[in-house]
């Protein structure tokens, strides 16, 4: 197990998710003092396996099935407290106390944005981008037009009905008179229902960013965990094909409170091909057969819907995006067991968009739309020693040293985390 050489380390995705972030995370969660989510919601998702005990968690930082960590949902987090009072409980009976903060200023899910998401999805037709429907985008949306209402507000019951009413009409509005649906929950029932979950919650509703900040003074060691990856960047990803917050490292500083100035570390994991969840071109996508046979080889279908995840070719441009945006580090690369067996790996390393070469992410839809892979074609390998693991770098064979060496060079940036299997132990460090 790698020491946390750096005070405040950071895990993001560098494509579009699902790249192994638990596995990478679980290397270093057990050994930090603080565990933090700094973005999103209940729509991120990962499976962690702690001593034959699985986990699978989709609001609560991983950091909680070690028992020692506290773990810590940041203000960038958009909270829907059933949910957290759910997870909560299923990691209680898991045999877990969780050392849990909230952050008072972190928003609130309310029933009117679950019941928008659904609405609006129909609206965006081909632009959707194939929400969860878990309210993310209109809570987020509610936060910049200020009609959010914040954990905080919860505990405060004449401030929480003042905001409430404005929130509750104004998007009453739009799901009625734009969307034509029906919102059938009454101001009073989401009022007595979220006091009394604020009532629950309240025990575990802190000023996240003053705690965070006295730890680091104190030399405690601060893991930030990301979720999705950067494409889905509501910034600098493929939109709107994107999620509804900003996946990059920089948003740890307005997401948590904690200046951006003190992280140490930031590693990202990055998948020795793609897989892709939801709707937008993908310049690298692969289809037939050989898709099948990666995506079987990957075990790449939904952890919860079983539905066949896109798949295709390592795409360099997506990860000199990340490399640049997110200030990586290091990269931490991915299920390259499964690559085991092809003879030949294609690798994206630009796009041709009618016919000129480009090597940076386009901001244009019509560009990204048009953009066709342009490939470097490396030779394969055909199996890993057995437990490589314990052999050490140096026994990789060539051509995937080769592979590697070339991601690096072409990205800017060392991989330093190589991971040949889903199990912690199937991991080397150079
Ligand atoms: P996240 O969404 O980025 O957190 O992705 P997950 O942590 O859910 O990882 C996706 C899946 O890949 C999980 O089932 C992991 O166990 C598995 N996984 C992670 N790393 C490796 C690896 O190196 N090889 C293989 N075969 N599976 C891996």
């Amino acid at each position: 197990m790698p020491s946390n050489q750096s005070n405040i380390t950071t895990i993001v995705g560098t494509q579009w998710g699902d790249e192994g972030k638990g596995k990478i995370t679980d290397f270093f969660a057990g050994q930090s003092e603080y565990v933090v989510r700094f973005h999103g919601g209940n729509n991120a998702g990962h499976t962690v396996i702690v001593d034959g005990n699985t986990f699978k968690l989709h609001l609560i930082p991983s950091g909680i099935v070690y028992g020692e960590p506290t773990s810590v949902i940041g203000n960038g987090v958009v909270v829907d407290p059933k949910a957290l009072l759910d997870e909560i409980a299923y990691v209680k009976e898991k045999g877990i106390t969780p050392k849990l903060m909230v952050s008072d200023r972190a928003h609130v899910i309310m029933p009117y944005h679950i019941a928008m998401d659904g609405a609006l999805s129909g609206h965006q037709g081909d632009l959707a981008a194939g929400s969860t429907r878990r309210g993310i985008a209109p809570v987020y949306a509610d936060k910049m037009f200020r009609n959010g209402i914040r954990m905080v507000d919860l505990l405060e019951p004449d401030v929480f009905r003042e905001k409430l009413e404005k929130g509750y009409a104004f998007s009453k509005g739009i799901i009625e008179k734009t969307l034509n649906q029906s919102l059938n929950i009454s101001i009073d029932d989401i009022y007595d229902t979220y006091s009394i979950y604020g009532e629950k919650l309240k025990s575990y509703i802190h000023d996240t960013s003053v705690e965070l900040y006295n730890a680091h003074k104190s030399g405690k060691s601060i893991l930030f965990e990301g979720a999705q990856g950067i494409s889905l960047d509501v910034d600098h990803g493929i939109y709107p094909y994107t999620t509804s917050s900003n996946t990059a490292s920089g948003h740890i500083s307005i997401g948590t409170g904690v200046s951006f100035r003190n992280i140490d570390r930031i590693i990202g994991v990055t998948k020795a091909y793609l897989s892709r969840v939801g709707e937008s071109p993908l310049p690298s996508e692969i289809h037939g057969n050989s898709a099948k046979s990666l995506r079987d080889k990957g075990s790449e279908y939904g952890t919860t819907t079983g539905r066949p995840r896109r798949v295709g070719w390592l795409d360099l441009v997506q990860v000199r995006q990340a490399v640049r945006v997110c200030g990586l580090t290091e990269i931490a690369l991915t299920k390259l067991d499964v690559l085991n067996g092809f003879s030949e790996l294609p690798i994206c390393i630009a796009y041709d968009v009618n016919g000129s070469h480009i090597t940076e992410m386009p901001a244009s839809l019509t560009q990204y739309r048009n953009a066709k892979p342009v490939y470097k074609s490396l030779p394969g390998w055909a199996d890993l020693p057995e437990k490589v693991w314990e052999k050490g770098y140096s026994a990789l064979p060539e051509t995937l040293k080769d592979y590697i060496a070339f991601i690096e060079h072409e990205v800017g940036c060392p991989v330093k985390i190589v991971s040949v299997g889903p199990q912690r132990h199937e991991t080397i460090i150079r």
